[in-house]
């Protein structure tokens, strides 16, 4: 029997942090969790040591971290608190795979840390590849990284096309629910309240990514996720609305021939490939029921309602700092909207302006994109209608 793989979890406190949990716990000769970090929600980190004896755990908020004592954690868990312990950590020889489950641009830092160490990376902070798609790919590159999408349509896409070869590849499809909008009208979503954009019909998510699936910004993410990810041109990528989230996505071939992923949606289906790949193991997720009547629609995406969409596009193809840019003007948008500072219909607007304006960098570095990304969020906090 080989030794299980060590699994750091990034974020393990969030919602595909503790769906991963989940995939752990019910494979314990394959997997061990040696490590586990959150920001700020000490009690339930110390909770999951309790349960999974780590080697570790760590908390990017020194003050969160100064409220456990080592009574709360098992006699061989330390605790670690802020980033230099952090890259020690992922660095070291005994982590195999690192789950990067971190919500925003705050993951980048340590999805570029696993991928520099050439750590096999399950990502799911689709963030990272949105600022920095084309430097963690080059580096990923040299450093032999894999990354592995959590990310469901992608992990669909990378499923799928292992149905063929690369250079026969005509283009991908990326599914969308359409959220809890979708058909409505851009008027009519100017009232929208930040309880009825916080009700995902198809997926439970955290806040940030549950808001981002209301405007569709997170497809637009997903898009330029895509793009770097399997290094394919923006006009290669499509997106269509299927409101049963039970295609995942597909990829086309040049025969015409269409490849698709589909299961109930839960991610820990897509978390636990990322895990096992290439291997396929029992799931602890609800299996499909063939023998109940079902509907699988498909709808093209209203672009005029969703300008978000048109944005992932542009941004998609333009590459460069654009994407930092937009990441942020929108982590800060959504922000501000849950505060209910600015209009459901203005989250978009926000990153449009701020993109019209920014000085585009086209090859930039990570330390220019860092700057980018702090250039974009005062501009967000100050914006105006
Ligand atoms: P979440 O808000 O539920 O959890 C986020 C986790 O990140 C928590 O453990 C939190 O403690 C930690 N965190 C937050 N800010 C941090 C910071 N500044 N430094 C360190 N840790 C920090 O988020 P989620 O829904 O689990 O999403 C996580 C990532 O996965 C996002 O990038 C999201 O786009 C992606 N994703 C999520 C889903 C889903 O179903 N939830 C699906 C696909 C992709
Ligand atoms: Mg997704």
């Amino acid at each position: 029997m080989n030794k299980p793989q060590s699994i750091v979890v990034l974020g393990s406190t969030g919602s595909i942090g503790t769906s991963c949990l989940d995939v752990i716990r019910s494979h314990p000769s394959r997997m061990r969790l040696i490590g586990a970090t959150a920001f700020k929600n000490a009690a339930s980190l110390a909770e999951q040591a309790q349960e999974f004896h780590p080697d570790w755990i760590l908390l990017g908020d020194p003050e969160s971290a100064a409220t456990l004592s080592d009574t709360c954690l098992p006699e061989n868990t330390s605790l670690y608190a802020g980033d230099d312990a952090l890259e020690r950590l992922i660095r070291s020889d005994m982590v195999d795979t690192v789950v990067s489950a971190v919500v925003g641009a705050a993951g980048l830092k340590s999805t570029w840390i696993a991928v520099d160490a050439g750590k096999k990376v399950a990502l799911a902070n689709k963030e990272s590849l949105v600022v920095a798609g084309e430097i963690i790919r080059r580096r990923a590159a040299e450093t032999g990284a894999s990354i592995i999408p959590v990310d469901s349509e992608h992990s669909a896409i990378f499923q799928a096309l292992q149905a063929g070869n690369r250079q026969d590849l005509r283009r991908i499809i990326l599914t969308a629910s359409g959220g809890p909008f979708r058909g409505w009208t851009a008027a009519k979503m100017r009232d929208v309240t930040p309880e009825m954009a916080l009700k995902h019909p198809t997926w439970e998510m955290g806040r940030k990514i549950t808001i981002d699936s209301a405007t569709m910004m997170n497809k637009a993410l997903e898009i330029i996720e895509a793009r770097w990810l399997f290094d394919i041109p923006a006009d290669q990528i499509s997106v269509v609305v299927h409101p049963q989230s039970f295609i995942h996505s597909f990829v086309e071939y040049q025969d015409g021939s269409v490849i698709s992923q589909m299961s109930p949606p839960d991610m820990r289906l897509p978390i636990q490939y990322a895990l096992t790949f290439p291997d396929r193991i029992p799931c602890p997720c609800p299996d499909t029921d063939w023998m109940a009547a079902s509907t699988m629609e498909l709808f093209p995406p209203d672009m005029e309602a969703f300008p978000a969409l048109g944005l992932g596009f542009e941004v998609a193809r333009q590459g460069g700092t654009s994407g930092s840019i937009l990441n942020a003007a929108n982590e800060v948008a959504v922000d501000r909207f849950l505060k209910n500072e600015i209009r459901f219909d203005q989250i978009t607007h926000v990153s449009r302006d701020i993109l019209n304006h920014h000085t585009f960098d086209a090859q930039p570095t990570l330390q220019q994109l860092q700057q980018a990304d702090s250039w974009a969020r005062e501009e967000a906090t100050r914006w105006n209608s």
